[in-house]
């Protein structure tokens, strides 16, 4: 295995998982220096990116800080909004008259559950009455409901008086970042349609051929070529994964919306309304609405899914262009292999429910850029820890986004087929039965990288109606009280 070192990495691919893991790579290699690592990304001038992909985690402000792009420069150029929640309607049933039927899944808590877990004390009816969970332990959800935002025009740069995100426009963000990575961050850009991969006997990638810009060498390569996955897929033939057995919904299709006039209020939430088929999003960004509706193909058609959408956008969706989706759901047997990664769509995609695909981009961007490999040698080690870590990572927002369905009274096919045994995943079937009778602790999620920490799923549990039976909690209350 030769142990020369790795001095030129090629990403192909250049949607948000392409530029997003070039500008992590050359900002943590100094690759404006010409002695230190180079990068450089391939993007097809005539395959468009994806499109969509407009809801992050409170963990872009930190991509953002590390890659020294400035956040007044990213909301302006981005058109983007500032995000502190998801809030989501209709789940826990379908819609009837008079009955208030929406939760949060917050960012900010007033205390960590960790430190101090309130959920035993709301369970039992000591947090008042008739408060939902969200409201018992944050005030988050009333500052969402008055569309107002999570920081003041004084805050300094990525700091809010709440948690918070953010919504973009993919294609304005995809702008930013091949911008800021070529002239700020010394990526080199080429623009070509990769037409070959080309394997050493060793079965790695050697070059990459293009139909304008002749053949490419490099010592690592990163997939980012969308579903396609044209390198870890097609070229080292990993296999894919499906998971379309648990999580139905296969379709999406969307429309932008916007705005009648510049009065109108910014959500400053996700909004996602569960269907009869599936559920629609509703992202605001600061100058239109991104909506979309995501759909199992086996239990409405699509004509039905268009019109549903134009339906939940009322009659501004008269001209407005419904663009189709088809969605792979599942991931790769392997993400690494030999000197390939996969990142972004080429390397998994589960539906966008909790908007995780662009968190999980930054979450590999970051442990490869840490962990990067110095030579083929010290490949298949870094290789089986980042296989390891990112197969639990996308097993659990498996798990996380399936209960959603799981917990849900509504009763049209598509979520009593939700409810099926054999699509249920056997480890989130045994946790929320253990759930049923104890308390969520720490001990669940002892992995730190375990990517819904303790918090969302007390949000998403209790949001959703989920009965517990904490009995012995009840006394142990009943003593302290009579103490
Ligand atoms: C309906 C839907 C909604 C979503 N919503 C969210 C959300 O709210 N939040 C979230 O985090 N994620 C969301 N996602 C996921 C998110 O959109 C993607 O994870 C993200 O955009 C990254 O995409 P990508 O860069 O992997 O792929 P793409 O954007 O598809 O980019 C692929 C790139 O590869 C290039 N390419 C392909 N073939 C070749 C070739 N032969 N030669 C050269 N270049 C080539 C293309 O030109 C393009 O540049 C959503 C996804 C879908 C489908």
């Amino acid at each position: 295995m030769s142990d020369e070192r790795i001095n030129h990495v090629v990403v192909v691919g250049g949607g948000t998982a392409g530029w997003l893991t070039a500008a992590n790579l050359a900002k943590q290699f100094n690759s404006n220096n010409s002695n230190s690592v180079q990068v450089t990304l391939i993007e097809s001038p005539d395959i468009p990116t994806i499109g969509v992909g407009e809801g992050t985690w409170p963990t872009m402000r930190k991509t953002l800080a590390k890659l020294g792009i400035s956040e007044t420069t990213f909301l302006r150029r981005c058109n983007a909004s500032l995000k502190q929640a998801t809030k989501f309607v209709n789940w826990q049933q379908a819609p009837k008259a008079g009955v208030d039927n929406h939760y949060y899944h917050l960012f900010t808590s007033i205390f960590d559950p960790s430190d101090f877990n309130l959920a035993p004390y709301w369970q039992l009816g000591k947090i008042g009455d008739n408060l939902s969970y969200a409201d018992s332990v944050s005030v988050q959800g009333q500052i969402c409901e008055m569309n107002l935002a999570p920081k003041a025009i004084t805050s300094k740069e990525f700091e809010g008086i709440q948690n918070y995100a953010y919504h973009l426009d993919a294609g304005l963000f995809t702008d930013l970042l091949r911008e800021h990575a070529t002239e700020q961050l010394g990526v080199k850009h080429i623009s070509a349609n990769v037409t070959g991969v080309n394997l050493d006997d060793d079965g790695y990638i050697q070059s990459i051929t293009t139909d304008t810009n002749g053949t490419i060498d490099g010592g690592f390569f990163v997939d980012c070529t969308g579903f396609k996955s044209l390198l870890l897929g097609e070229a080292l033939n990993v296999p894919f994964k499906s998971v379309a057995n648990t999580l139905l919904t296969d379709h999406a299709v969307t429309m932008q919306v916007p705005y009648e006039n510049e009065e109108v209020d910014v959500a400053s939430c996700t909004i996602s309304t569960a269907q009869a088929a599936g559920w629609t999003w509703d992202i605001a960004l600061s100058n239109r609405r991104g909506t979309g509706y995501v759909y199992s193909s086996k239990h409405t058609s699509h004509e039905d899914a268009e019109q549903l959408l134009r339906d939940y956008i009322g009659p501004q969706a008269e001209n407005l262009v419904a663009r189709k989706i088809k969605m792979n759901v599942g991931y790769r047997e392997k993400f690494w292999h030999k000197n390939c990664l996969a990142v972004g769509l080429s390397a998994a995609f589960v539906e966008p429910l909790e908007a995780s695909a662009i968190f999980l981009i930054e979450a590999a961007a970051n442990m490869l850029s840490e962990l990067f490999p110095k030579n083929r040698k010290s490949m298949p080690l870094i290789e089986q820890k980042f296989n390891d870590s990112f197969q639990f990572r996308w097993q659990k927002t498996i798990d996380f986004i399936k209960m959603h369905y799981l917990l849900s009274k509504r009763s049209e096919p598509f979520w009593q087929d939700n409810k099926h045994p054999d699509t249920i995943p056997a480890t989130l079937l045994q946790s929320l039965e253990r759930w049923q009778e104890q308390a969520l602790t720490d001990y669940d999620f002892d992995n730190v990288y375990e990517p819904f920490p303790l918090e969302s799923y007390q949000y998403v549990l209790y949001g959703m109606g989920f009965e517990q039976n904490l009995t012995y909690k009840q006394s142990a209350f009943d003593m302290a009280d009579t103490a």
